[in-house]
């Protein structure tokens, strides 16, 4: 079996979805699974839709169509803005998209009407995290325009914390897009469908007993995909945390000093974690260098088994010291993963992709 690759365990993805479907839908939250972070992958869709998952969440026009051509029927997502120039493809494959820019909605507009087909838009309002939104005071103004749009369908409002500054929902920011959704309805006298009220970042504020008032819709990626909230990486009670591991191989296996020697400089990849400096120890460590680096993990997101400590990653090379543990070249080791990780390790082409279930690996030909 090659290294390195992610392990996929399709059973504890259906269960990760399976658990949280039900118990969102306790609240009347429907959920629409995020794929990313997977590139869409076919098998990870199927199997989030085999467990009552509604609609499929993408942030690249070319993934949505890859899951059309690949046969997905359900409503597809388009969660970032559409570029001006791809609003054709948006239109022709996606079924919404959120959406932030009136030029944008403009041209997705006449690019419905060309095609003959209605899109639909969810559109974002800034709550505080500062990354996608139109600001709420500027909310009835772009939604009356919007509703002018023959071939458009303003499906709702919809937010997104957490992901630029880590803002968290609370009882104030969602509290505030509900209310939002109860003004524009009266002001225009419609329903709309969805109250979405953001990611992951919006699990531990529920699961505290936060009152989703109008909140009918959430997106969600890592809670399904890593069986964790992404503001404090907390595992999420009931869901697995490993339904996809990282395994990479071993290639030098030796006791060396645990301090570098020499004059020191600058490092070719400040942002990974490295060694602490320790005055003094001269120490001799049982040192491990794994054949994974940058263009293979981010390796910051990488959480190592019991018993190894990273000390270091390169764009090649992982450093690990194992204390109590002796590794040998050719051995494996199994990582999990932050959301950075992962993703970066399905876009890496030098990470293969494998389907396990249960405990015992599939045959390789599930491996690609
Ligand atoms: C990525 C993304 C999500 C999913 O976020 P998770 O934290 O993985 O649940 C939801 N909404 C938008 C707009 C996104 O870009």
């Amino acid at each position: 079996m090659s290294a390195p690759r992610l392990e996929i365990n399709l059973q504890k993805l259906h269960h990760n979805a399976r658990t949280l479907v039900k118990r969102l839908a306790g609240q009347g939250i429907a959920v629409t699974g995020v794929s990313k972070a997977t590139l869409g992958m076919f098998e990870i869709v199927h199997t989030w839709l085999g467990a009552g998952v509604g609609s499929i969440g993408e942030s690249r026009i070319e993934t949505i169509e890859a899951l059309v051509r690949s046969g997905i029927t359900v409503p597809l997502l388009l969660v970032r803005s559409p570029m001006l120039s791809q609003v054709d493809r948006v239109v022709a494959s996606a079924s919404i998209s959120c959406n932030t820019d009136l030029g944008v909605l403009n041209a997705l507009a006449a690019a419905a009407k060309q095609q003959g087909r209605r899109h639909g838009v969810l559109l974002m309002v800034e709550l505080g995290d500062l990354r996608e939104g139109i600001l709420p005071a500027d909310l009835e103004s772009v939604a009356q325009q919007i509703l002018a749009m023959a071939n458009l369908q303003l499906m709702g409002i919809g937010t997104n914390l957490g992901c630029q500054n880590g803002i968290a929902p609370d009882a104030q920011n969602m509290g505030d897009l509900s209310r939002l959704t109860t003004a524009l309805e009266q002001r225009f006298h419609l329903t709309l469908p969805w109250c979405s009220g953001g990611n992951s970042a919006n699990l531990p504020w529920l699961a505290a007993g936060g009152d989703p008032a109008r909140i009918n819709h959430l997106r969600l990626g890592e809670a399904l995909l890593l069986g964790r909230e992404p503001l404090h990486r907390t595992a999420i009670p009931g869901l697995h945390t490993d339904a996809i591991s990282l395994v990479a191989e071993v290639i030098e296996a030796t006791h060396k000093p645990s301090q570098p020697w020499g004059e020191r400089g600058r490092t070719s990849f400040e942002g990974s974690p490295s060694a602490p400096r320790r005055e003094g120890s001269s120490q001799r460590v049982q040192r491990a260098l794994l054949a994974l680096g940058e263009q293979d993990v981010d390796p910051a997101g990488l959480i190592p088994p019991r018993g190894t400590v990273i000390r270091g990653a390169s764009s090649d090379h992982l450093v690990v010291e194992s204390p109590g543990q002796l590794l040998a070249v050719g051995d494996e080791q199994r990582y999990q993963l932050s959301y950075s990780a992962l993703l970066r390790a399905m876009t890496s082409p030098f990470v293969d992709r494998c389907l396990v279930d249960g405990s015992s690996i599939a045959p390789s030909a599930r491996c690609r």
